[in-house]
């Protein structure tokens, strides 16, 4: 069993792909979420457009870019 630090919080974990503790993880679905609200909106978006008026940060955006 392998332990490391979560990537946002630091927090000690139980090793998970996603590098994130389930407090992080769930804060960071709610953020995949309101770009996926946004975008349904405004198809046209640029990721420093979604950034600005969702306030996710840019690095969850292009995560999410890099995986769609
Ligand atoms: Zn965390």
């Amino acid at each position: 069993m392998a332990l490391i630090n979560c990537d946002k919080c630091g927090a000690l974990m139980i090793w998970k792909p996603t590098h994130l503790c389930s407090e992080c993880l769930r804060f960071q679905l709610e953020e995949v979420n309101k770009v996926k609200d946004y975008l349904a909106e405004h198809p046209q978006a640029s990721i420093m457009e979604v950034e600005r008026n969702t306030k996710v940060s840019l690095r969850t955006i292009q995560e999410m870019a890099s995986k769609s």
